[in-house]
């Protein structure tokens, strides 16, 4: 008999990632749980970032989709559309920037291609700053802009870019410098790489928290530090937010507030998990830098109802229950636990982490060097264990990246340390 595993990989690309040897088939879900068609359940602690912001099948937005696609699917395009108007307004004032307007796309790459659109035609170059080690999506463009090369293949996109030190704090030459001595290398390294360029330079584009890159961010203050030199060359400042928006790193609803003397970025972009599983991406950028294109666009899908409908639910949802509260709280109980079993294992080389974005990076123990191997068994023996987790970092993704719905439970980050902690004993 033919497996859905086996007709996956006759029909579609070879490229498009999945997670274990026998893959998994997710069928449904509740709250911080998941099923798989064999009616396993699993507790989810990667799902959060990928769609599922604040919990699987949450009764108010599952409502909110029904009751619109009931009435109507229609493009927000040509027509007025209310909740995209209402998505766009809380946005707007949740973001930081001033005079800000919003453009909503279906995903994460195609925000950030709005955005280069945007920094290119308003900056009249070509020319990108991105950081070493980055991911912002997959289209011609944002491979093109992605340090991290294992996710990114080849782009003959005519984007000039240059990567940037700063994203990775624990790995490079600068790892070993004090906080602020590394920034001010970072800051150095910047100038210098100005300093060969010729004509303008477009935008910065960086996360503040890398995703796809193991969950690693820069000393708080490094932007600012980076805004004072993009300020005085007129370079705009692309904050994707794609993982690190809606609270999910607990002290800020946003990433960039991490870097707060930078004030807001020009641009942000935001996707995953907004529609808690619905496909929204979208750009806020101030009026005057949105405003740069000399005719009309659109998009047929982005803002389409039925996702906006989702949005404004699942955020009406987050705000009133202060998920971000929950994720700084039961994130941070869980770090510390983590912190304590990572101390006794010597393959564990560094758990790190803001709200409920950990990572928990492994090494050879002999070698000092990457463990990729450990990751995919601490992976499998954790799926064993009723729990899924994902994995990142560099080209060798030997970092464990732990990112649940925001509602978890103290209860059920207990249980899921437990069953890591196993998982890692047994290594
Ligand atoms: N930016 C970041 C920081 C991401 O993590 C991702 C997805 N992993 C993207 C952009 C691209 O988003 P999407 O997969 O929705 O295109």
């Amino acid at each position: 008999m033919t497996t859905l595993h086996q007709r996956h990989r006759a029909v579609l690309p070879d490229w498009l990632a999945l997670y274990y040897a026998q893959p998994l088939e997710i069928t449904h879900g509740e709250g911080r749980h998941v099923w798989d068609a064999d009616g396993n359940r699993y507790l989810d602690f990667f799902g959060g970032i990928l769609t599922t912001m604040t919990a699987h099948a949450l009764p108010e937005v599952t409502k909110a989709v029904a009751e619109q696609a009931g009435r109507i699917i229609h493009s927000s395009t040509l027509y007025l559309d209310r909740p995209m108007v209402e998505l766009a307004e809380r946005i707007a004032a949740l973001s930081g920037i001033p005079d800000a307007r919003v453009f909503f796309t279906t995903s994460g790459t195609e925000a950030n291609d709005a955005a280069l659109l945007l920094a290119t035609t308003y900056r009249r170059s070509n020319q990108i700053l991105a950081m070493r080690n980055s991911y912002h999506g997959r289209s011609f463009s944002a491979v093109s802009i992605t340090g991290n090369k294992s996710w990114s293949p080849t782009s003959l996109s005519p984007l000039q870019t240059l990567y940037v030190h700063g994203g990775v704090r624990g790995r490079g030459p600068f790892a070993h410098l004090s906080d602020g001595e590394f920034i001010a290398a970072c800051v150095a390294d910047l100038e210098d790489i100005l300093g060969q360029t010729r004509g303008g330079v477009a935008a910065l584009i960086a996360e503040p928290v890398q995703g796809v890159g193991g969950f690693t961010s820069p000393p708080d203050g490094l932007y600012a530090a980076f805004r004072e030199v993009l300020d005085a060359h007129g370079i705009l400042w692309i904050s994707d937010e794609v993982q690190t928006g809606w609270g999910r790193t607990g002290d800020h609803f946003w990433g960039w507030q991490a870097h707060a003397a930078a004030g807001p970025p020009d641009m942000l972009t935001f996707a995953k998990g907004i529609g808690n599983g619905m496909s929204i991406g979208g750009v806020v950028a101030r009026a005057e830098v949105m405003n740069c294109l000399d005719a009309n666009s659109i998009s047929t899908f982005g803002g389409s109802p039925v996702t906006m409908a989702a949005g404004v639910a699942n955020l009406s949802y987050l705000l009133e229950h202060d998920l971000q509260g929950n994720a700084r709280r039961v994130g941070g109980l869980l770090l510390e636990r983590l912190r304590a079993i990572g101390a006794g294992l010597d393959h564990v080389r560094e758990v790190r982490g803001r709200g409920l974005m950990i990572g928990v990076e492994l090494a050879d123990p002999s070698t000092g060097r990457a463990a990729p191997e450990l990751a995919s068994a601490v992976l499998e023996s954790t799926r064993e264990g009723g729990l899924l987790i994902g994995k990142g970092g560099g080209h060798d993704s030997s970092v464990l990246r732990i990112a649940p719905p925001l509602s978890l439970t103290v209860a059920e980050a207990e249980e899921g340390a437990s069953v890591l902690e196993r998982a890692l004993r047994t290594l």
